[in-house]
């Protein structure tokens, strides 16, 4: 924690309306962010490996009860592709993810994990839900070094409203797996989404808190976006009964600028959720306001539309070509050089 910020600001500064102060905000997460992780940008070239899932979040488009959603599943062939269009791209970082896809058969991803690491010098981000801790430390043992599993929102009954059970089985605790994960050796990453209806500032305080806690080396932040299909269509608003969290671009900003205050060292994405709600300044001002990480989209074009999480996401009509020259075009905007190597967490 910096002289200018500590733990007991951060409700001030989740209800903060003020331009003037906010300008003040952006300026202490910049300067955190350029003292302790530098001007670099990290690249992480996105893969989204399979639409298939088996969960029914209340919230994501790709939730299992969309069956009017066409699914799909990428070929080990396909995803190495990917991996030596990141490697021309000059990016240190492939990130798969996928919806909770049992068919990813757990020795086919383990495979595939070994085959990039052999052809590539790429760290390998993992994305892929609640897997068991078995099939994770099969993935960490063949190469796999990062593993993201946002919790979502720290508060436990909203969580549950929002993140059914599986069939008849108990309501899954992803912070306990973020501590397996951890306990893996993995650089691990979780996050939340910002204005979920029925989201408070006071628990995204706690969310901010267990970021510290848990010291993450990763952690994304973007607003919710509704999605027709998914339960959950509204997007939050301001609730003066249960002071709701907005999702708004304003709002996540905020959210992104206090996590570089919390946690001084972790990588933070600019999201594409935040460029889906600003089309035009969205990563500009992630990057600006604590962010250190961009994400480009390499999917190919035929499966990106699919990937369909929430509406209109940013990038999903362009080719991996488009995505790459978007992210270096803001980059050049604003002065800062792409990040080289993997990009590893930093320990000052
Ligand atoms: N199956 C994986 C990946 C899910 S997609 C998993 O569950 O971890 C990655 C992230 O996208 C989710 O963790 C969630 O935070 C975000 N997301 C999903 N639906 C969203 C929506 N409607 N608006 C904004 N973000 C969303």
């Amino acid at each position: 924690m910096t002289d200018d910020f500590t733990q007991a600001d951060l409700p001030g500064w989740l209800r903060c309306n003020d331009p003037n102060k906010l300008e003040k905000l952006w300026e202490l997460a910049d300067r955190e962010r350029e003292r302790r992780v530098g001007n670099w940008v990290h690249l992480r070239g996105l893969v989204e490996i399979s639409n298939h899932c088996i969960r029914s979040c209340h919230y994501c488009g790709i939730n299992t009860a969309n069956s009017a959603l066409k699914r799909y599943r990428m070929q080990h062939d396909e995803i190495l592709a990917c991996a030596r269009q990141a490697v021309d791209f000059g990016y240190g970082t492939l990130v798969m993810q996928a919806g909770e896809d049992p068919d990813l058969d757990a020795q086919w991803v383990a495979d595939l994990i070994r085959a990039i690491k052999r052809l590539t010098p790429l760290a390998v981000t993992l994305s892929l839900g609640e897997r068991t801790p078995a099939e994770l430390k099969l993935w960490r043992a063949n190469g796999a070094d990062r593993y993201l599993l946002r919790f979502e929102t720290s508060d436990r009954e909203l969580y549950t409203s929002i993140h059914p059970p599986r069939n008849n089985q108990t309501v899954s605790d992803r912070i306990a797996l973020l501590r397996i994960i951890q306990s893996l050796g993995y650089e691990t990453g979780s996050g939340i989404m910002v204005g979920i209806p029925g989201q408070t500032c006071q628990s995204v305080v706690r969310d901010l808190l267990l970021f510290h806690e848990l010291d993450l080396d990763m952690v994304g932040i973007g607003p919710y976006l509704a999605h027709p299909a998914s339960r959950i269509t509204r997007n939050g608003c301001p609730d003066a009964d249960i002071e709701q969290v907005p999702a708004t671009e304003q709002m996540t900003c905020i959210v992104i600028a206090l996590t570089r205050l919390m946690c001084p060292e972790a990588n933070i994405p600019s999201t594409s959720a935040l460029a889906t709600i600003n089309s035009t300044q969205g990563h500009s001002h992630g990057l600006t306001r604590g962010a250190n990480v961009c994400m480009p989209c390499l999917t190919p074009v035929q499966y990106r539309g699919l990937y369909e999480i929430y509406p209109d996401k940013a990038g999903s009509k362009t080719t991996p070509g488009g995505s790459h020259r978007t992210v270096l075009e803001t980059l050049a905007t604003l002065n800062r050089p792409p990040g080289l190597g993997p990009g590893n967490r930093s320990r000052t």
